[in-house]
């Protein structure tokens, strides 16, 4: 009966949910910020094993999104950004250990300029025995604050230079702090070859999902790894707000959802949780909200976990209008 009741549950609210995780630094306590430990991680890596989830590589779900085919619900991909040398010096040896493939993203002027925490060139060959490397821009900037030529040469620049050290074309893009707007998306489709852009937020992978937006979980510290396996997708054509407002005033939330709905959860980043209402499959919702956060997050779901993320970032510097 359980079981049924899953069934009708899952077919009625969305579609198969995979699940992508960022993780970024590994057993280094300097930084409890980022940090996930050994003891944490091979914890997470018990729970997948046990529970019957498979950790495929990233293109392996990629190939599935651009086909339009069913992805899985137990299947898993696991990034890690930046390529701090501590993934190389404790987080590779448990990865191998469970044979789990990686896609590890490449902050390419810190490699290239040898900054102390960083995995080298060769260190990044090695690893690329066991996983895939990605891109994750050269400078590790914003790049909602940059204007369009800035973002094309900081790009074009780390493009360059991870080929020529690694001898590998990158396929896929992962956004520095995760962030971006729908201007810096355009940019980098519209300028370059990426199978994939990545960003970072809480949320999960179904064959709706756009491979120019391809939400990741971030992973630090300790996890509640059951929970974070519950999100699921859910579909909603967003509106209002796009972008984040110039004024910083949220005015409105208007989004198109399946008609069959009447009611749905609302969140918004600072004010949390609310009730709204839905009328023939749209949510309209009159706000004077000052939004305090830069980077924001509006959500609408059927439940907490049942969500549709949409994330706002505050662009500081005027350079990037008129881009299309
Ligand atoms: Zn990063």
């Amino acid at each position: 009966m359980r079981y049924l009741f899953f069934i009708i549950i899952s077919f009625s609210l969305s579609f198969a949910n995979a699940h992508i995780f960022v993780y970024h630094r590994f057993a280094d306590d300097r930084h409890q910020s980022a940090n996930t430990s050994i003891k944490e991680l091979t914890k997470q890596f018990e729970y997948f094993k046990k529970h019957n989830y498979k950790v495929v590589p990233l293109d392996t779900i990629l190939d599935k999104l651009k086909n339009k085919e069913t992805i899985p619900s137990n299947w898993i991909a696991l990034t890690i950004d930046d390529a701090y040398k501590s993934f190389y010096t404790s987080g590779l040896d448990i990865f191998k250990k469970y044979n789990y493939p990686f896609t590890l993203y490449v902050y390419v002027e810190a490699t290239d300029k040898r900054y102390g925490d960083f995995m080298s060139w060769e260190q990044l060959k090695d690893a690329s025995k066991y996983g895939t490397i990605g891109l994750h821009s050269y400078a590790h900037p914003r790049l909602q604050n940059l204007s369009k030529k800035e973002i094309i040469k900081d790009t074009q620049k780390a493009y360059d230079i991870f080929i020529k050290n690694l001898n590998i074309i990158p396929t896929t893009y992962a956004y520095p702090y995760g962030e971006y707007t729908q201007d810096v998306k355009s940019i980098l489709i519209n300028n370059f070859n990426f199978k994939a852009l990545l960003n970072q937020s809480t949320g999960s992978v179904n064959k709706n999902t756009r491979l120019d937006d391809i939400p990741r979980i971030a992973l630090v510290g300790k996890v509640n790894i059951e929970h974070k396996l519950r999100y699921k997708s859910f579909n909603v054509k967003w509106y209002e707000p796009k972008e984040f407002p110039k004024n910083g005033i949220l005015k409105k939330v208007y989004a198109k959802v399946d008609k069959k709905i009447k009611h749905l959860k609302l969140y918004i980043t600072s004010e949390g949780w609310r009730d709204v209402e839905v009328k023939n499959g749209i949510v309209d919702i009159p706000l004077n909200i000052y939004l305090k956060r830069a980077r924001t997050r509006v959500m609408l779901g059927t439940d907490v976990f049942t969500i549709s993320n949409n994330i706002i970032n505050k662009v500081k510097r005027k350079g990037l209008n008129n881009v299309k």
